[in-house]
């Protein structure tokens, strides 16, 4: 295969931190190749906050003033889903797409995002972006002084109630039907007067996706405005497996400080690595892989020449 075929990166995701990575690596000059089921996490999110400049910006909108931005370089954006990928003896990584074809570069970057589990309550598909919420960075200065619903069992439910006391004075906690709490954790939540409920809940009640309440087995009706939840995630694609990239315990593809995975040559940025899951997170993931890649990339070009040259230093 000759060289010229060869991408410098390919990029799996074109969210924040796929789109970040490869603004970087076209002002470094490399060629570059990004693949984009176009699935992003915060695709039902009304808004995007929290983002200097952006706060409030809608997601689609987000993304599309990115990719115009890449426009300007040597950057090539495919919208199809990768469905292998591997590396071969030589350090050439190869990825296959849903239409059959094969690409081919010297590094890659995995930023191919997550999933959120959503609790499993009739009706939380209709409000999950817009009255029903995972992350209070993201949504909750939108919450404020709204009676929040928390769904949580365990600990986790309990820190979520605790943390959200900060945006509103109204709190609730459902533990449906999983009475997991310590009683020193109801102790603690009673005093902050956060009420918990811990029968089964029926189904969320909820008017164009804006929740309007909770509708217990025991047939009582709680009246609340949002819900937060707690309930974990999982990745978006398969491909870490597919590469034997090592994973947290959370889920989350393991990574150093430079976005190294366990793979040489393979990069992990964004949600679908070990750290905070938002967007300008993601998008400085993504920034630091691909300044670690052009930097790899230099050491090995500069090598090559050397030995070529039958220079030896
Ligand atoms: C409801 C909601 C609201 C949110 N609000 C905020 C907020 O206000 N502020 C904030 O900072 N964060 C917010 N977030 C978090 C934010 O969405 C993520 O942190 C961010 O999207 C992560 O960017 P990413 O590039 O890692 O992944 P994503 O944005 O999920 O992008 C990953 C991309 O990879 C593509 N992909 C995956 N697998 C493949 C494959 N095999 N082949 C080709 N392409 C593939 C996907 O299609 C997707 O386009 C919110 C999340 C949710 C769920």
């Amino acid at each position: 295969m000759k060289d010229k075929n060869i991408y410098d990166v390919i990029v799996i995701g074109g969210g924040p931190a796929g789109l970040n990575a490869a603004l970087i690596l076209g002002r470094s000059r490399r060629k570059v190749l990004v693949f984009d089921s176009r699935q992003y996490r915060n695709e039902m999110a009304m808004s995007l906050n929290g983002y200097l400049t952006r706060d409030g910006i809608a997601p689609a909108e987000f993304l599309e003033k990115g990719r115009e931005e890449l426009k300007k370089y040597d950057v090539k954006i495919i919208e199809e889903e990768v469905i292998d990928a591997g590396k071969n003896q030589s350090g050439t990584f190869m990825v296959s797409t849903e239409n059959g074809k094969n690409f081919y570069s010297k590094k890659m970057i995995l930023a191919s995002g997550i999933k959120d589990n959503l609790p499993d309550l009739q009706g939380a598909d209709l409000c999950y972006g817009k009255s029903l919420f995972h992350c209070p960075y993201c949504d909750g200065w939108e919450s404020r002084d709204k009676i929040i619903a928390i769904y949580g069992i365990k600990k986790k439910g309990y820190e979520q109630a605790k943390a959200m006391k900060n945006w509103s004075n109204k709190v609730l906690l459902f533990t449906d039907g999983r009475e997991e709490l310590l009683d020193k954790q109801f102790k603690i939540l009673k005093k902050l007067n956060i009420p918990v409920y811990t029968e089964k809940i029926e189904r969320l009640l909820q008017k164009s996706g804006k929740i309007t309440g909770i509708k217990l087995e025991t047939g009582q009706t709680i009246k609340c405005e949002v819900m937060f939840f707690n309930t974990g995630f999982s990745q978006r694609s398969n491909l870490g497996e597919k590469l034997g990239c090592r994973y947290t315990k959370k889920g989350s593809l393991k990574n150093d400080d430079e976005q190294h995975s366990n793979i040489s040559g393979l990069f992990v940025a964004g949600d679908a690595a070990r750290d905070m899951k938002l967007v300008v997170v993601a998008a400085a993931e993504g920034v630091k892989a691909a300044v670690a890649i052009n930097q790899e990339l230099e050491k090995e070009e500069l090598k090559e020449l050397l030995q070529k040259e039958k220079i030896y230093v």
